[in-house]
């Protein structure tokens, strides 16, 4: 099983041998502070066989890290997933006033989000393991993935979904042959995954334990890679990473990439990590010194995807290890910036992943972060994940007549679009 030897909780510190380990730190949920576990590799094998100068030959996915990750690159389930684009954004930043600000563009993914890296991980550890049934519990990125791996591994997946979502959400889900079963609540969701688990030994790869634990620790293994890459192809760590937070996996997997390539010595500084949140859970725990994320007021919100009222501890570590901080962004400034950013570098993302540049600029009022700083935010998941979000906020197209003149009048009254005439000969 790879570099992979056991698991120690993120919060006291406590080791577990390898195995079947998926609801947190049993000591930290008796004293009642729940908290995950993370994988433990053994970075002194990994580092026999691991050389970050000599990757270039390796395969264009996430695998290329293997020695870092939980299963051996034969074991893998995966399709290419990882090596997504970090894209600059010189136009949106001199907007925001953050000139050295980098998109880490996850849409370009085989389920089209980050949840493919969880996803991989996860999958491949559990058909190593002998798991015969996934499950999960999801209505959005994750279960799609977690739908699309498992289907790609021959493994049924049993995903316990809510009954309204966004139709792009649920094809993405049911066209993997997904066995899916609405629940009347989330947190009904919730209590089948788990009942699953220990009754049938099914193999969860996304978030059930309440309070908030954070997802499998192999599937945040996954995430991990979003570090290894960011260094690879900036050549140097960023001094700030920006993520949406729900319950922070993606955010917790990626700070313990940045830990371990500091501890094999590739890299000889750790970056701040900024978490982006829709109600504030982990900006109120810091806030008020507290020792676990508490539940905040919770609504409607465009951010489907990390929509909760409250984090989980793992992502409150991650903030206090790193000095980082925690900001959130209107509804209004959500949407406002998924449009500037598709239309002034060209790219589409989800409302949930546009939270992360949204919440920057507040975070520059706030001056928590240095605006000439190299900064990336991770986008992670494609627009068209959630297009009708979006269309609410679009105006109707006009409708014209073949006439090139008549057009041109229309652009500008529809528009105010002034467009130059030809090149001078
Ligand atoms: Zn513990």
């Amino acid at each position: 099983m790879g570099s992979y030897t056991g698991y120690r909780c993120v919060r006291c510190g406590t080791d577990y041998p390898p195995g079947l380990m998926f609801t947190g730190c049993p000591r930290c949920r008796t004293d009642g502070h729940p908290a995950n576990l993370e994988v433990v590799i053994d970075l002194d094998r990994a580092r026999a066989s691991f050389d970050p100068g000599r990757l270039a030959s390796r395969p264009t996915s996430m695998w290329r890290y293997h020695e870092l990750l939980p299963v051996d690159p034969d074991a893998a389930v995966t399709m290419g997933e990882g090596m997504t684009p970090l894209v600059p954004l010189p136009r949106l930043g001199r907007e925001l006033g953050l000139p050295n600000l980098h998109a880490k563009v996850e849409g370009g993914n085989p389920s089209w989000s980050f949840k493919d890296r969880l996803a991989s991980s996860a999958v491949s550890v559990a058909r190593a393991m002998g798991s015969r049934v996934i499950t999960g519990s999801s209505s959005g990125n994750a279960g799609a993935a977690t739908a699309a791996y498992s289907a790609r591994a021959g493994l049924p997946c049993v995903m316990f979904t809510t009954q309204q979502f966004p139709a792009a959400m649920r094809v993405g889900m049911a066209v993997y042959g997904t066995l899916l079963v609405a629940m009347p609540t989330i947190a009904d969701r919730w209590t089948m995954v788990q009942a699953g688990v220990e009754r049938l030994g099914w193999f969860p790869a996304t978030i059930f334990m309440v309070p908030l634990v954070g997802s499998n620790p192999h599937g945040i293994e996954g995430y991990k890679t979003i570090a290894f890459e960011l260094v690879e192809q900036l050549g140097r760590v960023p001094d700030h990473v920006v993520f949406p937070v729900g319950a922070g996996d993606a955010f917790a997997g990626a700070w313990k990439g940045f830990r371990e390539y500091h501890e094999l010595g590739v890299t000889d500084r750790l970056p701040t990590m900024l978490a982006a949140e829709v109600f504030g859970p982990l900006q109120a725990a810091l806030e008020a010194g507290a020792e676990d994320v508490g539940k905040v007021p919770w609504g409607p919100t465009p951010a489907i995807s990390v929509g909760l009222d409250t984090s989980a501890y793992q992502a409150l570590a991650v903030l206090r290890a790193s000095g980082g901080a925690a900001g959130s962004a209107s509804d209004d400034a959500i949407l406002a910036i998924q449009q500037r950013l598709a239309a002034t570098e060209g790219i589409y993302a989800e409302a949930s992943s546009v939270l992360s540049l949204a919440a920057l600029a507040g975070m520059v009022e706030r001056g928590v972060l240095d605006p000439d700083a190299t900064i990336v935010a991770v986008l992670t998941s494609s627009g068209l994940k959630d297009p009708d979000t979006t269309l609410a906020q679009l105006p109707a197209i006009p409708l014209g007549e073949p006439d090139l003149d008549a057009v041109l009048g229309l652009l500008r009254d529809t528009y105010g679009a002034e467009l130059p005439g030809p090149v001078p000969a």
